[in-house]
């Protein structure tokens, strides 16, 4: 289905239709305009909100080995700035496209506002399959990508991170290209580099360390005890190969998980260091001898305590929300759960974490990254650790006391503390002209 992702009035101003959809941009709206009915924010600032601030799209030419040219196309969106430069992460894959971009953007926005971050929202992304390319290759549309960002990006613009398909040598040649650019090194323009070069200790599983730290408070409020609890997992990369192991240690028993291709399933709990061995030997889950084959659609019905999503958007949708059989949803992903959904399982009594609070720990240890990188002072790792948990504490703490002062979802609490706090910035500093 095509979604307008623009709707004018007769003067040519943007406008509030609203709109059926299913993509992530659409979801995102959708959870705004929840959020602004509940505040009472009036339609222009709701308008605002809605749109991102500035985007920029580029063309990437590569030269490949083998001498040819072949081009991509590459974005990087701005949703708001109100309260700080832009962050988010850059994502790698043949999915992008601007909308989700602009949607990830918005959701970037709101989890820097929920854990009280002093950015605003921004994502890139640059269509194109890594898995298709030598990494001499990847390294020259990075490099090509970043230049036609130049003076887009940077410590007090817009600070880039990894996210799907990109990872720390991504972000060592993005901050080179911005720092040749310049002329000296400038080692606050991306988070999530390597240690070397000014990465943060402990921001590698800083993801997966708060989304097991939330299902584990997820299963306290659920009365149940970490010891006795099964999880099923979907992804298998950065975040959820991290939170399985979190969970494991927490003695959660992980009986499923999956990545693109396939699942492997063990009723009384999977071997994941034997797992961990194969997928680095192989590349995948799947032919794991340890365990059972099980695919994507059937983890997600799983009878466990916690499910979690933690690979792309919209996949617990209108077709198998009413499949779900977890006590609580914990989005290690961006968007794992469309709108429709969303009002199934809290209707059937599913807890869901959502994504801006669940997998906010990466983006909080990226803020740690840029403050010891501009500072030129590097914490230990059990300071970062430290402070990591203390804010997922404090979030989780003030979204769950919104939602039961209010009797809402999660995610409406959520939503509507970041919208407020982002709103209430913009207002104090009022509009210009
Ligand atoms: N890509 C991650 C996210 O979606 C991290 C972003 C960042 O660290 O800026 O939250």
């Amino acid at each position: 289905m095509t979604i307008p992702t623009e709707t004018r009035a007769p003067s040519g101003a943007l406008t509030l239709e609203s709109r059926a959809g299913d993509g992530p941009l659409a979801a995102a709206r959708e959870q705004l305009a929840g959020a602004a009915a509940f505040l009472g924010l009036d339609d222009g600032l709701h308008t605002m909100l809605a749109y991102p601030r500035r985007e920029l799209t580029v063309s990437i030419p590569l030269r490949r080995d083998d001498g040819s040219t072949a081009c991509y196309i590459g974005h990087r969106v701005q949703h708001n700035l109100s309260r700080g430069p832009g962050k988010g992460g850059v994502r790698f894959s043949p999915a992008v496209d601007l909308d989700e971009v602009r949607a990830l953007a918005m959701w970037m926005t709101w989890k820097c506002a929920l854990v009280d971050l002093p950015y605003g929202g921004a994502k890139g992304g640059v269509t194109i399959d890594p898995r298709q390319h030598s990494p001499m290759e990847m390294e020259r549309v990075t490099r090509r990508y970043t230049s036609e960002l130049a003076d887009f990006i940077g410590p007090e613009r817009d600070i880039p991170a990894p996210d799907i398909g990109t990872n720390e040598q991504t972000m060592a040649w993005m901050m080179d290209t911005v720092s040749v650019g310049r002329g000296y090194t400038v080692p606050g323009a991306v988070t999530g580099k390597p240690l070397l070069i000014g990465g943060s200790l402990g921001r590698s599983d800083a993801t997966s360390l708060g989304v097991a730290q939330v299902a584990i408070a997820a299963l306290t409020t659920l009365g149940r005890d970490g010891l006795a609890a099964s999880a099923a997992i979907q992804g298998y990369g950065k975040v959820g190969r991290g939170a399985a192991r979190f969970l494991r240690d927490a003695g959660v028993r992980v009986i499923a998980v999956s990545d693109q291709y396939a699942g492997v399933f063990d009723e009384t709990g999977l071997d994941l260091d034997a797992l961990d061995e194969h997928v680095t030997r192989t590349g995948t889950v799947v032919g794991f001898g340890g365990a059972g084959a099980i695919d994507n659609a059937d983890l997600l019905t799983l009878d466990v305590d916690l499910l979690l999503p933690c690979a792309v958007e919209s996949v617990i949708t209108h077709d198998n929300a009413h499949l779900v059989q977890a006590r609580a949803v914990v989005e290690g992903a961006n968007g794992p759960t469309t709108p429709v959904a969303d009002k199934i399982l809290a209707e059937r009594g599913i807890l869901v974490v959502p994504d801006i609070l669940a997998n906010a720990g990466g983006v909080i240890v990226s803020y740690f990254e840029w403050v010891q990188a501009n500072q030129a002072y590097w914490w230990t790792e059990s300071d970062v650790h430290a402070r990591l948990r203390e804010r997922m504490t404090i979030a989780w703490d003030l979204v769950n006391d919104e939602a039961s002062r209010t009797t809402r979802t999660l995610r409406d609490a959520a939503t509507t503390l970041a919208v407020r706090r982002v709103a209430e910035a913009h207002r104090v500093r009022g509009l210009y002209p």
